[in-house]
């Protein structure tokens, strides 16, 4: 920060004896400051005692390397690169979590599958980075209509799911379609042009005894149904278990 100043090497600060050392390795600079400090009364640090505080901080330095390599190799595996969207294995993980804790307690989790419409004609008419920019759009879209506890995920190619917990199968329709509404007015600027897409909708909601598999498989015929009834439109796909009215 602006006007912090820090010297590297030993000093006095309110009357403790401080060592500041630079982190560091090999490769890619300072990683940050180690500030050790003695009290008053045990005396400044020993010169002999330097050498060993040095490679302290080497060692320090490479467990911060590791941590922030760490990160970045989760964030890899978590998030799709182009949209920011969590990736398929993420997804399916969060849906199977969300499933149990449907089942816990007894409340409602409706799934959504979403496929651009018509996208191969789109990269054949205008270019792969041009479906790259509409994708990013849509993704966007996507995220803005939903809750936060609501999750987005890419699933592949153009195909995004979103798992809306505590959403009855009535809600996730009106919420699917809502959507489907916003994709379809996005204006998306590309070069002097200006792109449009549309997507089908299929919408699933758990049922007893369904695994996230089947939810998920069910969402998937539900989105086939939109697609054969002409895109640009959403399905729902629910049974409503039977009740036993005990007679
Ligand atoms: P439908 O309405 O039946 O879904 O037709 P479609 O053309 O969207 O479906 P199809 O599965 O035939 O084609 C999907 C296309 O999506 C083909 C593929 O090149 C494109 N695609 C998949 N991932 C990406 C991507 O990351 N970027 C771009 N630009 N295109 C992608
Ligand atoms: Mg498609
Ligand atoms: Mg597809």
């Amino acid at each position: 920060d602006e006007g912090v100043e820090v010297s590297i090497g030993t000093s006095t600060l309110d009357g403790n004896h401080v060592l500041t050392e630079l982190l560091r390795t090999g490769t890619g600079g300072a990683r940050g400051i180690l500030l050790l400090h003695k009290s008053e009364a045990s005396g400044p640090f020993d010169p002999e005692h330097l050498p060993l505080l040095s490679a302290l901080s080497t060692h320090l330095c490479t467990a911060v390397d590791n941590a922030t390599l760490l990160r970045e190799i989760h964030r890899q595996a978590t998030y799709d690169d182009l949209t920011g969207l969590v990736g398929r294995r993420h997804f399916l993980s969060e849906m199977k979590r969300e499933r149990e804790r449907a089942r816990r307690e007894n409340r409602p989790l409706s799934l959504l599958m979403i496929d651009a419409d018509n996208f191969k004609a789109l990269n054949d008419n205008h270019g792969h980075p041009a479906g790259d920019a509409v994708l990013m759009a849509l993704a966007r879209e996507l995220v803005k209509g939903t809750r936060a506890v609501d999750l987005v995920g890419r699933l592949g190619g153009e195909e995004v799911a979103v798992l809306l917990p505590g959403a009855t199968n009535e809600l996730a329709v009106i919420i699917a379609e809502r959507l489907r509404s916003s994709v379809q007015q996005l204006k998306i600027p590309w070069n002097d042009k200006v792109l449009g897409v549309t997507v089908s909708i299929g919408v699933t909601t758990l049922s007893a005894n369904m695994s996230s598999m089947e939810l998920l498989e069910q969402a998937d015929q539900a989105l086939y149904a939109a697609k054969d009834a002409g895109r640009d439109r959403v399905v729902s796909q629910y049974k409503l278990e039977p009740v036993d009215t005990g007679s």
